[in-house]
C-alpha cells in the first residue's frame, strides 16, 4: 500500500527531463520545453523547432515578443555571443513563426 519506491523514481526521472534553461534576452529561468531553442547547424544559427534536440551548443529564448526583439537587436548580438556563430537574416522570421506569443505583424 502507499507510495512505493517506483513512484519516487518516476518523479525523479520526470524532473530530469525538464531541465531549466535561461532565456538569453531576459535571463529568466524556465523549464526547457517552455523555451524556444536555437542551435548551430553547419556553422550557422537555426531555430530548433519541434524539440529535435540537436546536440551541441544551444541558446534559449522565452518567445515573448520583447525577448525575441531584444535577442535580435544590434545584429543579433546576444545570440551571436551565446551561439558563437553568425545568425542568418531569416532566423528572426523563423522564430516569430514558431513563437506562440511573438508578434504576428499586428
Ligand atoms: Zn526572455
Amino acid at each position: 500500500m502507499g507510495r512505493g519506491p517506483r513512484v519516487a523514481r518516476r518523479a525523479a526521472r520526470a524532473a530530469e527531463r525538464r531541465p531549466v534553461r535561461a532565456c538569453v534576452a531576459c535571463r529568466a529561468r524556465r523549464a526547457q520545453p517552455d523555451l524556444l531553442r536555437l542551435t548551430v547547424d553547419d556553422g550557422r544559427a537555426v531555430v530548433d523547432a519541434g524539440g529535435s534536440r540537436r546536440p551541441g551548443r544551444g541558446a534559449y529564448l522565452c518567445g515573448d515578443t520583447t525577448c525575441v526583439e531584444r535577442a535580435f537587436a544590434r545584429d543579433a548580438l546576444l545570440l551571436r555571443r551565446a551561439l558563437r556563430t553568425t545568425v542568418a537574416a531569416t532566423v528572426p522570421d523563423e522564430l516569430r513563426r514558431v513563437a506562440p506569443t511573438a508578434s504576428r505583424g499586428a
